[in-house]
């Protein structure tokens, strides 16, 4: 039986956002400190470029700030990488890891993605650990084999409910507007919730599980209604704050 934990709300910028774009979060912030409050917490991850310019908009309001990847290691030779300290340094409190874009095209595993979780862990941020099946695995009745064998790779042995949260986003529903049925997303995020308490115990139990793809105002409150769907990890629909409102207003 899943615990009752608050919901969270995630936006993932990806490649996208200049300084300009922090009159986004300034709205955000302002809708968040109006009449209506939503039981959810709320997370934006933008570029690295941007993480301690919208930890400044953001300061006092109830908006966490979130990088979109680390390198495993704490420092070195590793050009172009941002560690999960330095995330951590500039104003950040999650990491996503994992993400199917990451996954696809710098090629990272699940040992890859596991790394870079404990490295969150060790750096003090929530990882937001991200796994999904490709539209093929899907046809080919694999989905939950696929869900199984990430998360059994792709999170730490120590992972608790403070430290992970995990993403479900089914790959050919991420930017396509295609989403699972609430069934279909009910039958995942059962599963999932099954393999966190098989693993962890109590803590799989408060392990706060996001559905990710396609998610917009229109079908946020079907989607978040789902048992076992505690928040969401938003893409496209993060970067305006009307519509990211749209969706945190389902937690209203
Ligand atoms: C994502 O990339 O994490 C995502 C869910 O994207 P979108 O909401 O645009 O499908």
């Amino acid at each position: 039986m899943a615990a009752r934990v608050k919901a969270l709300v995630a936006g993932n910028w990806k490649m996208n956002g200049v300084r300009a774009s922090k009159k986004e979060v300034t709205a955000l912030a302002r809708k968040l400190a109006g009449k209506t409050k939503p039981a959810c917490d709320v997370l934006i991850c933008p570029p690295a470029t941007l993480v301690t310019t919208l930890k400044e908009v953001a300061k006092g309001r109830k908006i966490a700030i979130g990088g979109q990847d680390c390198h495993a290691k704490q420092s070195g030779a590793h050009t172009g990488d941002i560690s999960a300290e330095m995330l951590k340094d500039a104003g950040a409190a999650y990491v996503i890891v994992g993400h199917s874009e990451r996954r696809a095209d710098h090629g990272e595993t699940d040992k890859i993605v596991r790394a870079k979780a404990e490295a969150a862990y060790r750096a003090g941020l929530v990882a937001i650990i991200c796994v999904g099946e490709t539209e093929d695995e899907r046809d080919a009745g694999q989905t939950l084999k696929v869900i199984r064998t990430q998360l059994k790779g792709s999170l730490p042995d120590g992972a608790t409910a403070k430290t992970t949260v995990v993403a479900y986003e089914p790959v050919w529903a991420i930017g396509t507007g295609r989403t699972p049925t609430s069934d279909d997303v009910a039958k995942v995020h059962a599963a999932i919730r099954k393999a966190l308490e098989k693993r962890f115990g109590a803590e799989g139990t408060k392990m706060r599980i996001l559905y990710g793809g396609s998610v917009k105002p229109s079908n946020a409150s079907e989607l978040m209604a789902v048992p076992n769907v505690n928040g969401a990890l938003v893409g496209g629909a993060s970067l305006k704050a009307d519509d990211f409102w749209g969706i945190i207003s389902a937690y209203a």
